[in-house]
């Protein structure tokens, strides 16, 4: 479904434009991004060079080679490395047919391991190393429509398991058990997790990263359901906080129109030329002026695409203006410690004149499930 040889294309013309010699990704969605394939290689060197000009160049472990001579991008050069020779033999040869010297700067995946570029910094010793990590944001995170397909139909996915889901809520259930089964309906469905789902009963949703664990669900708990799945390698990501029987916390239906409130406010705010922090200042006044402002701990959203976690950020110091095509999550949230928290979170597309959801819409009152 993807044209990666317009990808390198694009990238190559981004890196002339700003005077950047050579690109180096890692095993990772960058490597995805642009050849299909991603390979984490444990702690062995995988990497992509792509030159500002001609044929990029893979360096990959021997065992692996196979692999990267079948690409869907169908890079030509493909050098496999052997354990007991390591990688630098091979890339010092492709550098010196660059011309990379002292005054040329390479940009360096955000994910490769500090070692391996520790290793290629003393191959070209006074050559300025700089993350990829802003280039490959500016080609990754508009999305084409056929990228969009596949993130609507992993979002329509997660939302049809989520509804599933309330139906196996049960006095006395564990949060595992019930990431257990949302992990079988996924498995179900030909998808794959796009995060372990996390799920949090009670006082335990006050956490925003609590790890799901032995907590057992009892009468009036407030929950939090944070899940997503996986299609054509595009991800989806919703968190819905509903209450198992009436809420044993006599603020949460309060709590939770406040946290809806701001969740829709930050989508009707969204739209091309303002900037992502304007979104999360838009959905956090909504709370601060709640007297909950202490109580929202993170930025408002995460762009998503290939990763669930990429630009653009949501966030306080994003001032870069939000573009058509982008995708990203919309998930304020309140959490009163040792009391209950609540989230709300849907992916969001922004179109020519706003936003756009790819769930389904949470309701704007808490959703109480009834007691079995
Ligand atoms: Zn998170
Ligand atoms: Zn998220
Ligand atoms: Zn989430």
């Amino acid at each position: 479904m993807s044209d990666y040889s317009g990808r390198i294309a694009r990238l190559q013309a981004a890196m002339q434009a700003e005077g950047i010699a050579l690109t180096l990704l890692a095993g990772t969605d960058q490597m995805r991004y642009l050849t299909g394939w991603r390979e984490g290689g444990h702690e062995r060197f995988v990497g992509l060079f792509v030159p500002a000009a001609g044929d990029p160049a893979f360096v990959v472990p021997k065992m692996n080679a196979p692999q990267a001579c079948e690409t869907p991008a169908g890079i030509a050069q493909v050098f496999g490395w052997e354990d007991h020779t390591g990688w630098q033999d091979d890339v010092e040869p492709l550098l010196k047919g660059w011309g990379i010297g002292k005054d040329s700067t390479i940009l360096v995946d955000d994910e490769l391991l500090s070692i391996h570029l520790l290793n290629l910094q003393a191959l070209c010793p006074g050559t300025a190393f700089k993350p990829a990590g802003d280039i490959m944001a500016s080609l990754r995170q508009i999305k084409t429509e056929a990228e969009l397909a596949a993130m609507q139909r992993a979002a329509d996915m997660i939302d049809a398991i989520y509804e599933e889901s309330l139906g196996w809520l049960r006095e006395g259930i564990t949060e595992l058990e019930f990431h257990e089964l949302i992990l079988a309906a996924i498995k179900r469905e030909g998808s794959r997790p796009s995060f372990p789902p996390l799920i949090c009963f009670g006082a335990n949703a006050a956490l925003p990263h609590h790890h799901t664990g032995a907590a057992t669900l009892k009468k009036g708990d407030v929950v939090i359901i944070d899940i997503g799945c996986i299609w054509e390698n595009y991800a989806s990501d919703i968190t819905r906080t509903v209450a198992f029987g009436e809420p044993g916390d006599p603020d949460a239906k309060h709590v939770y129109r406040v946290v809806s409130a701001a969740h829709l406010a930050a989508r009707g705010f969204g739209r091309p030329g303002v900037s992502g922090e304007a979104t999360d200042a838009t959905a956090r006044k909504v709370i601060i002026d709640a007297g909950y402002g202490d109580y929202f701990v993170h930025r408002t959203g995460h762009g998503i695409g290939l990763s669930t976690h990429e630009p653009p950020y949501i966030v306080q110091g994003n001032a870069e203006p939000l573009q058509s095509g982008m995708c990203f999550s919309v998930e304020p949230g309140i959490y009163l410690p040792g009391r209950f928290g609540v989230r709300i979170e849907n992916i969001v597309t922004v179109t020519p004149d706003g936003i756009r959801s790819l769930d389904a819409d949470a309701p704007t009152e808490l959703r109480i499930v009834p007691v079995v």
